[in-house]
């Protein structure tokens, strides 16, 4: 298998024969089991559990019991409402525009737009397209005058290398085939042009402390996780200048406060209802902290 295939897994729990997904490596190590209960699971009629494994070479965890279809078909369903809920504290994409070269961004590609919010943003002179699979959202960014397209338009020629920007809030997380969605990247941008993504950090204190409760590893949409020596060797082929920072998945405000308060208030009692009722609950009992996310910008080569 070459580097950034996907692990050779199926849903049914066999699991063949993981490969990282950045580097192709099979020299990993099963760090965490966790249960399968939301996302494209919320229906499954019996609770699964998955394994979250660390490449030895590049850092990078790869979750196994991922099928594209399946993944795929549940994304098309979401309606404009899931987006929303994304949306509801847009400082996180002021914080992203603040590191945004605005002045030099005439043609700007969102991938995972969602309802168009972040792409909103922007000056109404600046040409806006997003790629979203759901279409109850895409006709919402739509409406918001984003041009909506899918990979393959990428490849005309009108479009091909044109762009200033790209960004990826919280998508790549949920991607399989990184070295494709690495060359839809390259193929977008001009040379000189940005990519900008948000994703958690599989080495940031949360991650490293909380183990198998880190939120982030529980969500069933989350099947590979990044670290900075990960990201850094997924980019480095075609981009150059990679800088990471750290941060929230939204900005530590009150109500971001409110929210991790009441996770760790009722981290117990789902805690114990888990141990007591095993495999019969559709809930997890997960942590978060602090700075679990890296924002990381580059440049194309
Ligand atoms: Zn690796």
């Amino acid at each position: 298998m070459q580097p950034g295939c996907s692990p050779d897994v199926s849903v049914d729990g066999s699991d063949v024969c993981p490969r990282c997904y950045v580097c192709g490596s099979s020299k990993l190590r099963q760090r965490f089991s966790v249960p399968l209960v939301d996302g494209p699971f919320r229906q499954h009629k019996s609770e699964t559990n998955r394994t979250i494994y660390r490449c030895e070479l590049c850092g990078h965890l790869s979750a196994n019991l991922y099928d594209s279809v399946r993944y795929a078909d549940y994304y098309a369903s979401l309606s404009g409402d899931y987006h929303c809920c994304h949306d509801h504290d847009q400082s996180r994409y002021k914080q992203i525009l603040g590191i945004v070269p605005t002045q030099s961004v005439r043609r700007v590609l969102d991938i995972g737009c969602g309802t168009g919010t972040f792409l909103a943003m922007f000056p109404s002179d600046v040409e806006r397209f997003g790629i979203e699979p759901s279409s109850d959202a895409a006709d919402c960014a739509r409406a918001e005058g984003v041009e909506t397209i899918n990979y393959a338009d990428l490849e005309r020629p009108e479009l091909r290398n044109t762009f200033d920007l790209v960004t990826a809030i919280d998508v790549v997380e949920h991607t399989a085939d990184l070295q494709e969605f690495r060359r839809h990247l390259a193929t977008a941008l001009r040379p000189g042009g940005t990519v900008i993504i948000l994703t958690g950090d599989a080495e940031s204190r949360s991650a490293r402390f909380l183990g198998r409760y880190w939120i982030y590893l529980n969500y069933a949409e989350h099947i590979t996780c990044f670290c900075p020596r990960s990201v850094r060797t997924w980019l480095q082929p075609d981009f150059s200048r990679i800088e990471l920072t750290k941060t929230d998945h939204h900005p530590l405000n009150l109500r971001e406060g409110v929210s991790l308060f009441r996770i760790w208030l009722l981290f117990p009692i789902k805690w114990l209802l888990r141990r007591l009722l095993p495999g019969r609950l559709n809930f997890y009992a997960a942590l978060s902290l602090p700075r679990d996310h890296m924002l990381v910008s580059a440049i194309r080569n």
